[in-house]
């Protein structure tokens, strides 16, 4: 998609990916596994070498279009989530070496951070080698981990608040001979859980959850602290191993869990919870509990801004010295406590999950402020129209505040006029197109200018364009709705043509929130993201990139729109792609999301029907139109939500 000269002669392309690169940041939130072409097309870099396989997001795309896919979809890059399995798992276990530490990493993946069968399934596979196993919260998380996790030696731990067959469920897992640990983050479910243990005649596995106090950071700071939900206090803790002690089942005593909260921005965080949680586990194993398993809980991060810093959608650390921290400080303070090194879990899961779906969406149309097309040439019937005019011709870089300021002034007023009466429908709206362009004229100055005056800052705001794209924030990307985390927005094509708008983007659902006007820059964040003027009938696709945790998951059914289509993507070194499509997983129909909504998609389509006939009867539609009105509304029922 090369940019053409007027006579169809191909330009050279003055911009190059280099000058791509600094405007959407993909090498620094891509982590390798991202990168922009010579060719202007955002690619997947699988095995993070120069190597090793490349695939073209855009030939995806046009793979995508010819099996009749329709779009939005979100793209599952399996070898993404495969090759961050074994990273995080050889960075625990290159630190251990390194450390020479007693103990192993025996990490799990919690369920709740993508629960698709198939993410489940790819990472259990990719971790099989490092006996890397699940962490289940829920009932339905536990059943499916029961289902999933059949590796005896791999963990399964549990976490959440437990009712009695939630506690049946994990005893079950011990029947069966997994690794089941019942993390006790309520007093009470201690004493249920030995009830049942007796009645079923299994020995159970106990952890305990301790409230650590060492200051969180980022969003989730919450979930430490004193006031956190969950977690026993150290008195608890305590009662804990008394109780045991006192029914003669110490013994089941064996692991120590702590979380601060998910996406920690600051190491500093992660090293006094590790300092402080070593130092419980060390206290608890020297009462004798024979406990063999250290788990840090989640928490390390993904720099969705590339950033590397300390701000929300960031991080200050990389996977590697996370690892290393964790190792070293466990070392230190059980070498210190005299303490044998424990086996440590991490239930990191945003950092395996993140980077390897994305949403590609569709833009629609861009819309541009209704003054652009506007004809308000040549009519000066009142003074107001004449002096507007004015300042349009005499605006310059050197007097672009005083001319704003009268701009602003005579809009002001033509408010006021109109209200009275004075100025008619049309004289009004020559006026504000007026001011538009001169808004206009004043935003394409800025770039240029050595001081910007405070009350300019914004106007590329009030004239940028929306483009709407087609998806939901609420159903593809809720976080960026219900907390602002940002994620990397960028076009996949077009990427050695100099961006020419600044815009926003805009769902389609009928919700003015339903949008992104924040997005990454290499510093702070900007409210306009640089995209590509599009000719009219021009393609034009945009991701959304590190999605694959929580974002997947947790979407709502705001407008109905419902789960996208889905396709997943592999890399194959032997194909020219370099991919193929492993399986598509169609997106909600319309019935299918009124169904989950108590509505009876056979049933309203019988009503419809009835209702047509009705007017056929009455001779208000002819048979033959009925019949096809009827064929229409039940196509619409069975057909993907998002707009065609
Ligand atoms: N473990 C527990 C107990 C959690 O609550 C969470 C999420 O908040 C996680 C693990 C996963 O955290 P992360 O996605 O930061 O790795």
């Amino acid at each position: 998609m090369e940019s053409r000269a007027p006579n169809g002669v191909a330009e050279r392309p003055q911009w190059t990916r280099d000058d791509a690169d600094a405007v959407y940041n993909v090498s620094r939130w891509g982590d390798g596994y991202f990168d922009i072409g010579a060719d202007g097309h955002l690619y997947v870099v699988p095995e993070r070498t120069a190597e090793g396989p490349r695939i073209d997001i855009v030939d995806v795309v046009e793979e995508i279009k010819a099996q009749g896919i329709e779009f939005p979809v979100v793209l599952r890059f399996g070898d993404i989530l495969r090759a961050a399995v074994v990273a995080l798992n050889e960075a625990f276990r290159e630190m251990i070496a390194e450390a020479e530490y007693q103990g192993q990493y025996v990490g799990v993946y919690p369920v709740k951070v993508n629960q698709m069968r198939e993410v489940i399934e790819e990472i259990l596979d990719a971790g099989a080698p490092y006996h890397y196993g699940l962490e289940a919260g829920s009932k339905p998380e536990l059943l499916a981990a029961l289902a999933m996790n059949d590796d005896h030696q791999a963990l399964t731990v549990l976490n959440g608040f437990k009712d009695e067959d939630y506690l049946r469920l994990a005893l079950l897992g011990r029947t069966l001979g997994r690794e089941v640990i019942v993390v006790i983050e309520q007093f009470y479910e201690l004493r249920t859980l030995l009830r049942l243990a007796d009645e079923m005649d299994v020995k159970p596995l106990i952890g305990v959850r301790a409230k650590i106090m060492a200051e969180g950071c980022g969003r989730w700071c919450d979930s430490g602290g004193e006031r956190a939900k969950f977690g026993l206090t150290t008195a608890e803790i305590l009662r804990v191993v008394e109780l045991l002690k006192e029914e003669d089942r110490l013994d089941c005593l064996r692991l120590l869990h702590f979380h601060v909260g998910s996406q920690v921005t600051d190491i500093k965080t992660i090293k006094e919870a590790v300092r402080e949680g070593a130092r419980v586990y060390a206290k608890l194993a020297q009462l004798g509990a024979p406990l063999q398993y250290f788990d840090v809980g989640g928490g390390l991060g993904v720099d969705y801004d590339g950033s590397r810093s300390t701000s929300n959608s960031s991080m200050n650390y990389k996977m590697r010295d996370y690892a290393a921290d964790v190792v070293y400080i466990t070392k230190e303070v059980c070498d210190a406590e005299r303490v044998a090194h424990p086996s440590i879990v991490s239930e990191s899961g945003r950092a395996v999950t993140a980077r390897h779906s994305c949403l590609i969406t569709n833009v629609i149309d861009t819309i541009e402020a209704a003054y652009a097309d506007y004809p308000a040439e040549g009519v000066n019937s009142s003074v107001m129209i004449a002096n507007m005019r004015e300042i349009l011709d005499l605006l310059s870089r050197d007097n672009v505040q005083e001319m704003y300021n009268d701009a602003l002034d005579i809009k002001r007023e033509s408010r006021n006029a109109f209200r009275l009466g004075i100025l008619t429908l049309e004289q009004r709206a020559v006026i504000e197109t007026l001011f538009w362009r001169v808004s206009k004229a004043i935003a394409e100055m800025l770039p240029e200018m050595e001081f910007i005056p405070d009350n300019l800052w914004d106007i590329d705001e009030d004239v940028s364009l929306q483009y709407l794209c087609n998806f939901s924030v609420f159903q593809s990307i809720p976080d960026s709705w219900a907390i602002g985390q940002l994620l990397p927005v960028a076009p996949i094509q077009r990427l050695t043509d100099k961006p020419d708008v600044n815009a926003t983007i805009v769902d389609i659902t009928c919700d003015s929130d339903g949008k992104i006007d924040t997005f990454i820059d290499v510093s702070e964040t900007k409210s306009l993201l640089p995209l590509h003027r599009l000719s009219p009938g021009e393609e034009y696709y945009i991701g959304l990139f590190l999605t694959g945790a929580y974002q997947d998951v947790i979407g709502d059914f705001h407008n109905l729109f419902g789960r996208v289509n889905e396709v997943h993507v592999f890399c194959d070194d032997d194909d020219p792609t370099d991919f193929y499509v492993e399986e598509v997983i169609k997106g909600s129909s319309a019935g299918s999301v009124l169904e989950a909504m108590q509505y009876n998609p056979e049933a309203m389509a019988y009503t419809v029907k009835k209702h047509i006939d009705r007017c056929v009867g009455e001779g208000a539609i002819n048979p033959r139109g009925g019949v096809r009105l009827v064929d229409f509304y039940e196509q619409c029922l069975k057909a993907y939500t998002y707009l065609k």
